[in-house]
């Protein structure tokens, strides 16, 4: 990335991101889950997360009619009739029909959203609720209902800036201190039982270093005093890069969204449409950002993907990353987990157990996955199954001591990534 900074957008109002975002409401794939299990963190993985989304959310279906005419797919046993309302509006564009089928005539495997395995083109629900055609956010749905009880107050504008310990040796978290934005005062309160910390993705790592909780340099050098010397906090932050490719298209049919908005709006359209919704809740105001989604596998849209992928898997990760990597055990090998889980695979998540089968034969079929981050390329694993890929082992993972035995995956990345993983994974 040659050290370049960009900036990280998040939503700091009550529901945050949700408030905010592009209200695609896609389920991950079951091996993005499953790496943040595997290092250790039971219940982590996509078996034990699948029931907790299916729990959270309620789907509204399209219309007959609008589901028949765009041949739309969805698996309405992924939802279960939670606080989260996401929805496929009816209303739709004719040149999605087009869209998909020529995704569909690009051999791009047409699969459905809800599965565990999204790859390919899917329709995707949207977090609109049907019952109002408005966005549904994490206030709607999690304040909102219980915002009358009596032992429940939000406090809106006001900024927690530490997380405050008792004295023990033991770091047990007590209380907050916090600024009123409006009178600029500070107060604190404290936890008669716990304190439950979700500011996000970067300001909860931000918020634990600011108390004291993270890697000691980093606090050393801000003049934090150390309260636990944690080098996780703050580490292996990843996000998904927005690529965005425009295309002018010449033949849209009429009506279409570049009517409603920017140069090409059409006034008496837009009214039209506003009307219609203001009157009753239909038409082209009730179509959120799109429901037409692909996934594609680097393979399919660079022809040099074989050159950049074996680039990648001989790299070393640590010569790229903050200096904290290279004196962490923990972290790199967190790190690398990732790569591999990304970069090389067992074909198929679900079969580990048959892989292990072959991997104890002495063998493996290393199914090569990889992955790259864009907002509408974002690729989540692809497979180039060959007979080259079939590797032998000398050592079968059966004869490895009990202490050191690896699972397949460990195993595919130590013989691949010889350089950078053989030091981490088999000392330790
Ligand atoms: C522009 C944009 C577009 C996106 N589009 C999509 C999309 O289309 N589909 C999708 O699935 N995801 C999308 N996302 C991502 C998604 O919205 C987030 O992943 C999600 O909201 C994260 O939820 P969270 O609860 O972890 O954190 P957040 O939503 O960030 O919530 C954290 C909350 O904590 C508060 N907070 C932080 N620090 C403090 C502090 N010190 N004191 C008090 N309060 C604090 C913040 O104000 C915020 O309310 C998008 C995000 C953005 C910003």
């Amino acid at each position: 990335m040659h050290n370049k900074t960009w900036g990280v957008h998040v939503g700091n109002v009550v529901g945050g991101g949700s408030v905010v975002n592009g209200m695609r409401f896609d389920l991950g794939s079951d091996a993005d889950y499953n790496t943040w299990e595997q290092p250790g963190n039971p219940n982590w993985g996509h078996e034990g997360l699948a029931k907790y989304f299916k729990r959270s959310t309620h789907f509204d279906e399209p219309s007959e009619s609008t589901r028949e005419r765009l041949n739309i797919t969805y698996d309405l046993q992924a939802y279960r009739d939670g606080p989260v309302k996401v929805s496929i509006p009816s209303f739709q564009y004719d040149d999605y029909k087009n869209i998909m089928g020529s995704f569909l005539a690009s051999d791009l495997p047409n699969t459905i959203e809800g599965s565990s395995r999204p790859l390919g083109t899917f329709w995707t629900p949207n977090t609109i609720d049907n019952s109002t055609k408005e966005r549904c956010h994490a206030r709607f749905a999690y304040y909102d209902p219980v915002k009358g009880r009596p032992n429940l107050q939000l406090l809106t504008n006001n900024h927690v800036n530490e997380i405050l310990f008792t004295s023990s040796s033991k770091l047990t978290a007590s209380g907050v201190e916090f600024t009123n934005n409006a009178k600029a005062s500070i107060k604190t309160v404290h936890a008669t039982k716990e304190i439950i910390l979700a500011a996000g993705g970067v300001f909860t790592p931000h918020l634990f270093m600011l108390s004291g909780v993270g890697p000691e340099d980093v606090l050393s050098a801000a003049k934090i005093p150390v309260k636990r010397n944690l080098p996780a906090v703050g580490s292996n932050f990843q996000d998904h890069q927005a690529l965005y490719m425009r295309f002018q298209l010449s033949n849209q049919t009429i009506p279409n969204p570049d009517m409603l908005v920017g140069t090409t709006i059409d006034k008496v359209f837009n009214a039209s449409a506003a009307a219609q919704y203001n009157s009753n809740r239909t038409g082209p105001w009730t179509f959120g950002r799109g429901n037409a989604a692909a996934f594609l596998t680097f393979k399919q849209f660079c022809h040099r993907y074989q050159n950049i992928t074996s680039d990648i898997l001989i790299q070393n990760a640590t010569a790229y990353l903050p200096e904290q990597y290279k004196h962490n055990k923990s972290l790199t090998l967190r790190i690398l987990w990732q790569t591999l889980s990304w970069c090389v695979m067992p074909p198929r998540t679900q079969s580990i157990s048959k892989c292990s089968a072959s991997l104890y034969a002495g063998t493996v079929d290393t199914g090569r996955h990889s992955r790259c981050f864009s907002d509408t390329l974002r690729s989540r694993q692809y497979q180039a199954h060959s007979s080259r890929q079939m590797m032998k082992f000398s050592t079968p993972a059966s004869k490895l001591p009990l202490s050191t035995q690896l699972t397949p995956t460990q195993v595919v990345g130590v013989h691949l990534c010889r350089r950078s993983l053989e030091a981490v994974l088999i000392r330790s």
